[in-house]
């Protein structure tokens, strides 16, 4: 589906989401951004701002890294219902968030096991794609900037956050893909992971420039190869798989 946009009003889109402290929601990215790499310095900086100073949706601060929990790594469901036969949208984002899974799960080989399913779990915390429930702000037509997003249930902007184990609160976590008006591109629902998987706050290469980059990976590796709870301090840099 077409953007709702003209060539300038694409323009200006750009410039107020690389702008706003996007938390609600996530637009596509800069077209045409080159990758974004960081130094060691760098990834530790971008998991602090990302996850670790984002703990405070919970109510309470835990000045250490929250994340997906389990030995000797997380194992994390991820129910992508099965697409409308007559919803193209939704056989497009059903078959991304696949990719998605499968790309992620090559990236993250030994830290992260992501488990695509097509049954709703009946037990236990899970991510729950969603097609067409991004969250937009009440009035907004800015269907661009707020083309999907993670929560805490469809069409809601409220950011997950963790308890007070530093494991994911919310139950299940959904991956809200596409309002209507907009194009979820395979890098944005790539995006939208991230945030399901706890990187919070955007940083460079990861909704500042591109959606995704080479540094949005080493961030997520690194936040996966250290244990929950550890601080800043401690936190040592873990790249992600080629
Ligand atoms: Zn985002």
């Amino acid at each position: 589906m077409p953007l709702r946009s003209s060539p300038s009003r694409v323009a200006l889109v750009s410039i107020t989401s690389a702008l706003a402290l996007n938390l609600a929601g996530c637009g596509g990215g800069s077209h045409g951004s080159s990758d974004v790499t960081a130094t060691d310095a760098q990834v530790i900086a971008d998991v602090t701002s990302s996850n670790i100073q984002a703990s405070y949706g919970a109510g309470f601060n835990l000045n250490a890294t929250w994340r997906w929990q389990g030995t000797p790594q997380p194992t994390v469901t991820v129910y992508i219902p099965p697409p409308s036969s007559t919803d193209a949208n939704q056989q497009t984002y059903a078959s991304e968030a696949q990719t998605t899974v499968a790309t992620i799960n090559r990236k993250l080989a030994g830290l992260l096991v992501l488990q695509a399913v097509t049954t709703q779990p009946t037990s236990g915390n899970y991510i729950e794609v969603s097609y067409g429930t991004a969250y937009v702000p009440p009035g907004s037509t800015d269907y661009a900037s707020y083309c999907s997003n993670v929560s805490t249930a469809p069409y809601s902007g409220t950011p997950i956050y963790p308890d007070a184990n530093a494991n994911i609160a919310p139950v299940p976590v959904y991956v809200n893909l596409g309002n209507g008006h907009c194009d979820v591109t395979q890098d944005i629902v790539t995006h939208e992971f991230g945030h399901a998987l706890a990187l919070s706050n955007h940083f460079n290469g990861f909704g500042y420039g591109p959606s995704i980059s080479t540094a949005f990976w080493d961030v997520l590796a690194t936040l996966y190869g250290n244990p929950p709870l550890t601080a800043s301090s401690n936190l040592k840099v873990v790249r992600a798989a080629p």
